[in-house]
């Protein structure tokens, strides 16, 4: 039951909103580590649960130790906008009983428009690592306050070629974050350079 797990109340109520009574086995076994702080590298599937394995953890920090003065305080990578989009409505589902704050950064949108919407600080940034390279670039970038990064469908951004971006981005976040590395495959090399770069001793799951 997610009622077991140490879930702000605020959560838990938008998860019986869901009819989301009990974690998937991928939850289960993430929310935890996370919740105590640890880095993770996760196997798992597309249609387990990741999403919510990797935001409620992220919700609940952010519940639990707001700080209004704070620039962005989470960042989600995935390889695509339509996966991007998807992540935004998983997060819009939870959020409903906060005050927390997310946007989306992908191509195909206002560049200007998405300059001015980082400079609100929301407190949760979801995008592609093309797009928000362009933004680092121009100096919109400011992930010193990050307490969380998410790498997810990490294999899929390697593969499409995304991984110096996804370095140089890593970079420039606040080195005390905490990370979570989500993929549907171990990968091969350039996921193990990643994983040495970004990861700081992962607890490694696979479900
Ligand atoms: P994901 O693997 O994150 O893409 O999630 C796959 C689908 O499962 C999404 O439609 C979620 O809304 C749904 N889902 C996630 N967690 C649960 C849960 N604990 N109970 C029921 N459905 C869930």
């Amino acid at each position: 039951m997610f009622a077991e797990l140490p879930l702000h109340e605020r959560l838990l109520k938008a998860l019986a909103e869901l009819g989301f009574t009990e974690p998937t086995p991928v939850q289960a076994a993430a929310i935890p580590e996370a919740l105590a702080g640890h880095d993770l590298r996760v196997t798992a599937q597309t249609g387990s649960g990741k999403t919510a394995a990797f935001l409620l953890p992220m919700l609940h920090y952010l519940i639990e130790h707001p700080d209004h003065r704070a620039g962005t305080r989470a960042l989600i990578l995935l390889p695509t906008r339509e996966l991007a989009r998807q992540t935004l409505k998983h997060v819009e589902q939870l959020i409903g009983f906060t005050y927390i704050k997310a946007e989306l950064i992908t191509g195909g949108e206002d560049f200007k428009v998405q300059a001015a919407r980082m400079r609100k600080n929301p407190d949760i940034l979801i995008g592609t690592p093309g797009r928000l390279l362009e933004h680092l670039e121009a100096g919109n970038l400011d992930f010193s306050d990050l307490t969380m990064l998410v790498l997810d469908e990490a294999d899929r951004m390697l593969d499409m070629g995304f991984k110096d971006d996804v370095l140089r981005l890593a970079e420039i976040c606040n080195p005390k974050r905490q990370t979570l590395l989500f993929s549907a495959t171990p990968g091969g090399q350039a996921m193990a350079q990643v994983v040495a770069a970004v990861l700081r001793e992962p607890r490694e799951l696979v479900i």
